[in-house]
């Protein structure tokens, strides 16, 4: 009997658990919000960015940084068709359209070429998503967005320990998003953060995220605009402090998990795994194999490989288009080609080589089968 391989689990030491346990005891009454502006202060201090504000999700930062710009119904908002539903779901619940475009081979990021092609007079904003740690091209995507007046947003939820030219991921465009769901690089169990250089939209950003109060109103319980109830509580901010702390060593495991797949899988055909193009840091959030389209191996045969071997491994994102509700783009071929040949490997921070070797055998079982 082997043990299941977990897909992910956060890496949780003393630390975390004694700043919980002090949140827990203490952070109450004046102190309530001091892990929270903390947490604040530290991940800013990370990114290099001049203002965080904590949330309860990725979601629901994505949800106040698109309010906060204003996106509404008859507004156009374009990210790429493969993608998990949180980038997206802030969108339709504005009432904005989501405008799907096809991505890279490669880094299975959003393709500039397509954004550029699918602007109109109402498109308001790109989400560049950093999918799985990959980076999108910032460089073009931001000369693209600068040129036709419409923001390029970055959902970094995926890209903690990743950079573009030395640029952290998140902290380049309007406003970039953080989760620190327990599945991420750094965790508060439930979590996210929203990030801007812009000190204009970090003020609507934090009177939308008080139920619309603005910190600077004198009179007490007086919103004055209808806002959303997306903060983090005090204890999770606090568990977040002792990650922030521990965070070049949670990027580190990461980046070892992944060199170690790369050297248990060189010289095996018929494969490619996660890109780190030049100029770019990939925080290799989850490694990932795409299997060459003459192999014959398929989402459902990876599925029941992995199975069988006892090891939670996750199919690659479905493209959104061929989810119920949206509607289907037949024409973004690369994401569907890609979703349907690749695999996502554990990458839990504690694994050890033992474990990467029993997924690494059924990947090359796969091939010579
Ligand atoms: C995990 C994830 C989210 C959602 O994060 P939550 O904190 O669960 O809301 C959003 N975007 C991307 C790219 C993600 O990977």
């Amino acid at each position: 009997m082997t043990h299941r391989i977990a897909y992910t689990k956060p890496s949780i030491t003393e630390l975390e658990v004694e700043y919980a346990t002090d949140a827990a005891r203490n952070g109450w009454g004046a102190q309530c919000y001091d892990y929270i502006h903390r947490l604040e202060r530290d991940f800013a201090g990370h990114l290099g960015i001049a203002h965080a504000v904590a949330t309860s999700s990725c979601t629901g930062a994505m949800h106040l940084g698109l309010a906060a710009l204003g996106i509404g119904p008859g507004d156009e908002v374009i990210l790429a068709d493969t993608n998990w539903i949180a980038s997206v779901a802030p969108v339709v619940h504005l009432g904005a359209t989501a405008v799907l475009v096809d991505i890279l081979e490669d880094t299975w990021c959003l393709d500039p070429a397509l954004v550029e092609a699918a602007i109109t007079p109402r498109t308001k904003a790109i989400i560049a998503v950093h999918l799985y740690g990959s980076m999108c091209d910032m460089d073009r995507l931001l000369e693209i967005g600068a040129r036709h007046g419409v923001a390029v947003i970055e959902d970094a939820a995926e890209a903690i320990g990743s950079s573009w030219q030395g640029r952290r991921a998140g902290s380049m465009g309007a406003f970039g998003t953080f989760s620190f769901h327990g599945t991420k690089t750094m965790t508060t169990g439930e979590g996210g953060m929203f990030v801007t250089n812009d000190a204009a939209l970090f003020a609507r950003v934090t009177t939308l995220s008080n139920h619309g109060r603005d910190p600077n109103e004198p009179r007490q319980f007086f919103p004055t605009v209808t806002g959303y109830k997306f903060k983090m509580a005090n204890v999770s901010a606090a568990i977040g402090c002792a990650q922030v702390e521990r965070i070049d060593e949670l990027i580190a495991g990461k980046r070892r998990i992944m060199e170690l797949y790369r050297a248990l899988l060189s010289g095996v055909d018929g494969l490619s795994l996660n890109a780190e193009p030049d100029g770019t840091v990939n925080g290799y959030w989850m490694p990932t194999v795409v299997f060459d389209r003459d192999t014959g191996v398929t989402r459902e045969t990876l599925i029941s490989a992995f199975q069988a071997a006892d090891i939670d491994a996750r199919v690659f994102f479905w493209p959104l288009s061929e989810l119920p509700m949206f509607e289907s783009c037949p024409g973004n071929t690369t994401a569907h080609d890609i979703s349907s040949r690749a695999i996502n490997l554990p990458s839990y921070h504690d694994m050890d080589e033992a474990a990467q070797a029993r997924v690494a055998a059924v990947i090359t079982g796969l091939l010579s089968g």
